[in-house]
C-alpha cells in the first residue's frame, strides 16, 4: 500500500481498479510492468501497432504522390524503412521481455537511446535524420496509446484513471459511465482538465507527482478528490475507512441538496444570485438539480474541440438555444470562444506559442478570426430570442477589445435584421475581468459593458505569475493573497460605482470560506460548478451580511495570503462547522 498526495480538485471518494491511460506524444514515459504471463501479449501490440503505422504511411505516400509528385512523398519511404528496422523491433522485443515493461514503455525506451546515440554523431546528414525517426515514433506510439484509448471504450467494468497528462480535449472524451474517478500526475488546481473533473462530477486529483511507475492495471485504487489523496493497493482497514468517509460525503451531499429551492440569501437578507459554470450544454439538468438560479458562465470552447470542423452557426445556436430554453427566465451567460492556453481545438491552427497563456487566446484570437467570432456571435443572438441570454468575452484587457467586438455584435445584428432572424436587441454585454489591466481600469471598462464577471482562475494566474497548469508551483497559487483581494474589491467597487453589477466565476468561490470573503466584498452574483453550489448556498444561509462585511474588512487588513485563509477557516468553523474539510 502506498499513499500519494496531490491536488484535490472534485470532492468524494472512488474505490476501483485502476486503468493507465497514457497520453501519447513525449518519449518519457515511465515503466509499467507486466507480469512475465502477459509479455507475449504485449509483443503482438507492439507488432500489431507497426503494421497499422506502416499502413498508415503507405496510404500518405500515396496520397501526397498522387499530390505533389514521386519525390516529396520519398521522405515516407524512409519513414518505412526506419519501421522496417530489424534491430529497432527486435531492440523493443528485448526490452518488453528483459525489462517486463509495456509495449509503449520498451519503444519509447529504445527511441530515447537512439535520439541519444544520434546526437553523439558528428554528421549533420545524419543528424537531420532524427526528426524523421521520431517523426515515425511519434506516430508508432500514438498508435499504441491510441489502442488504449479504445480499449478505455471496451471496458467491462468501471475504472479511475490515472495518466501522466489529460488535455482538456482529452478529458471531455471521457465516457463517464465507465469512469469513476481520475487522477494525474500533473496539472494544477484550475487547470481546465481540473475543472472538467467538476462537471464530471466525480473524484478527481491532479498533480500527484510519479505514481505511474507504482501502478499495474487492474490493481485497486482509492481516491479521494476532497483531500487529494490516492491509496495505491490499499489494505482492508484502509478500504473500510474510506468507504465511511465515502458514505459520509454522500449523506452531506444529500443534505446540502435539501437547500436547493431555497434562496440564496444571508440571515439578514442579502440576496445574492448562484449561477452554475457549465461546459457542455446537455449539463443545464444538473445546474437546475443543484439549486443554480442561471448559468453564470458557459465555457463554449468545448463545442469547438475533438471534431474535423469548426461547429456551424446552426449547431451552435441549437446548442445555445436547449440551455436557454431550459433555463429560461434564468439568465444563461455565454461565454465567447476561449481558446488557447491550455485548451485548443485541431481544426484550428493555434500554433503551440513559448507562453500560450499570455499569447494568442480568447478575444485575442476571435478578433483576428471575425469569420469564426461572427458566426458564434450570429448563434448567440439568434439564442438570445429563446431565453434571458447575455454575451460575455473573456480575457479583456483594455477598452478597444470591448469596443471592436461590439462593432462586430451590431454588424451581426444588421444581418440577422436584414435576414428577419429574431434576436433580442438589448442583450447584456459583460466583461470577464481576469487580467490585472482590466481589473486596475475597471472604473473605465464599467461604462463600457453591462456586468462584470471576475475570473479569478487566470486573474490569479496573471496577477501573481503563476502558470494555472503547473503543479510544481501549485503551493504559490493563492486566492487569498492580499493582492488578489484589493483587486477583487476594486473591481466590485468601480462596478458598482458604475452601475453594474459584479459576478465572480473562478474556481476559487467553490470554497465556502472564500464565497463569505467574496459576499462580504459586496459581490452580486457567484457562479461556480453545479456541484459545489449547495455548499455556497449554506454558507450564505448561515451569515448576516454585515458580520460578513467585517470579515471581510478585516481580512483585507491582514498582510499575508496564509493569515488570510486561516482567519476565514476560523470563521467558518464558527458559521458553519459542517462546511470545514477537516
Ligand atoms: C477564470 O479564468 O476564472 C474563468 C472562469 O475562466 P476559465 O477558467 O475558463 O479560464
Ligand atoms: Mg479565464
Amino acid at each position: 500500500m502506498r499513499e500519494f498526495k496531490g491536488v484535490g480538485v472534485s470532492p468524494g471518494i472512488a474505490i476501483a481498479k485502476v486503468f493507465v491511460l497514457h497520453s501519447g506524444g513525449s518519449f518519457n514515459l515511465p515503466k509499467r510492468e507486466i507480469t512475465p504471463d502477459l509479455i507475449p501479449g504485449e509483443i503482438t501490440r507492439f507488432e500489431d501497432a507497426l503494421a497499422r503505422t506502416r499502413t498508415e504511411i503507405l496510404e500518405i505516400r500515396r496520397k501526397l504522390s498522387d499530390q505533389i509528385g514521386r519525390e516529396s512523398s520519398d521522405i515516407f519511404t524512409a519513414h518505412l524503412l526506419i519501421l522496417e528496422d530489424r534491430t529497432l523491433i527486435e531492440d523493443v522485443i528485448e526490452v518488453i521481455r528483459n525489462e517486463q515493461g509495456v509495449a509503449e514503455y520498451a519503444f519509447a525506451t529504445v527511441m530515447q537511446r537512439y535520439f541519444q546515440a544520434f546526437s553523439q554523431i558528428n554528421d549533420e546528414y545524419l543528424k537531420e535524420r532524427i526528426s524523421d525517426i521520431r517523426d515515425v515514433g511519434r506516430r508508432l506510439l500514438g498508435n499504441l496509446c491510441g489502442e488504449e484509448k479504445r480499449r478505455l471504450e471496451e471496458l467491462p467494468e468501471k475504472v479511475i484513471i490515472i495518466s501522466h497528462d489529460l488535455s482538456p480535449s482529452d478529458t471531455a472524451t471521457l465516457d463517464k459511465s465507465k469512469v469513476l474517478a481520475f487522477v494525474t500526475e500533473i496539472g494544477g488546481p484550475t487547470s481546465h482538465t481540473a475543472i472538467l473533473g467538476r462537471s464530471f462530477e466525480i473524484p478527481a486529483v491532479v498533480g500527484t507527482g510519479k505514481i505511474i511507475s507504482e501502478i499495474n492495471n487492474g490493481m485497486t485504487v482509492i481516491v479521494d478528490g476532497t483531500h487529494g489523496v490516492v491509496v495505491v493497493d490499499p489494505d482492508q482497514a484502509t478500504i473500510d475507512k474510506f468507504t465511511s468517509e465515502g458514505d459520509r460525503f454522500v449523506q452531506i451531499s444529500g443534505e446540502l441538496e435539501k437547500l436547493r429551492d431555497l434562496p440564496t440569501e444571508t440571515l439578514d437578507g442579502k440576496r445574492v444570485v448562484l449561477g452554475a459554470n457549465i461546459e457542455f450544454h446537455h449539463e443545464v439538468a444538473s445546474v437546475i438539480s443543484h439549486g443554480a438560479e442561471g448559468v453564470g458562465l458557459y465555457r463554449t470552447e468545448y463545442l469547438y474541440m475533438n471534431r474535423i470542423a469548426l461547429p456551424t452557426e446552426e449547431e451552435q445556436y441549437e446548442a445555445y438555444r436547449k440551455v436557454a430554453e431550459t433555463m429560461n427566465p434564468r439568465a444563461v451567460i455565454i461565454r465567447t470562444l476561449d481558446l488557447g492556453g491550455d485548451k485548443f481545438a485541431s481544426t484550428l491552427e493555434i500554433p503551440h506559442e513559448m507562453n500560450p497563456y499570455l499569447g494568442w487566446r480568447a478575444i485575442r484570437f476571435c478578433l483576428t478570426r471575425k469569420d469564426i467570432f461572427k458566426t458564434q456571435m450570429r448563434a448567440i443572438l439568434r439564442a438570445s430570442a429563446h431565453g434571458n441570454v447575455k454575451i460575455m468575452y473573456p480575457m479583456i484587457s483594455n477598452i478597444y477589445e470591448i469596443r471592436e467586438a461590439r462593432e462586430l455584435l451590431n454588424l451581426s445584428m444588421a444581418e440577422l435584421e436584414r435576414e428577419g432572424k429574431p434576436f433580442n436587441r438589448q442583450i447584456d454585454v459583460g466583461a470577464m475581468i481576469e487580467i490585472p489591466s482590466a481589473a486596475l481600469t475597471s472604473d473605465v471598462l464599467a461604462q463600457e459593458v453591462s456586468f462584470f464577471s471576475l475570473g479569478t482562475n487566470d486573474l490569479i494566474q496573471y496577477v501573481l505569475a503563476i502558470d494555472r497548469t503547473n503543479e510544481k508551483i501549485a503551493y504559490l497559487y493563492e486566492p487569498t493573497h492580499p493582492a488578489i483581494l484589493r483587486l477583487v474589491e476594486m473591481t466590485i467597487n468601480n462596478g458598482h460605482r458604475g452601475k453594474i453589477w459584479v459576478g465572480s466565476c473562478g474556481e476559487m468561490s467553490a470554497n465556502p470560506k472564500i464565497a463569505i470573503l467574496l459576499l462580504g466584498l459586496g459581490i452580486d452574483e457567484i457562479s461556480a460548478s453545479p456541484i459545489v453550489l449547495p455548499k455556497i448556498k449554506k454558507a450564505i444561509r448561515s451569515i448576516k451580511y454585515s458580520d460578513a462585511r467585517e470579515i471581510a474588512q478585516k481580512a483585507l487588513s491582514l498582510p499575508t495570503g496564509k493569515e488570510i485563509d486561516q482567519f476565514l477557516n476560523e470563521k467558518l468553523k464558527d458559521i458553519c462547522k459542517d462546511l470545514v474539510d477537516e
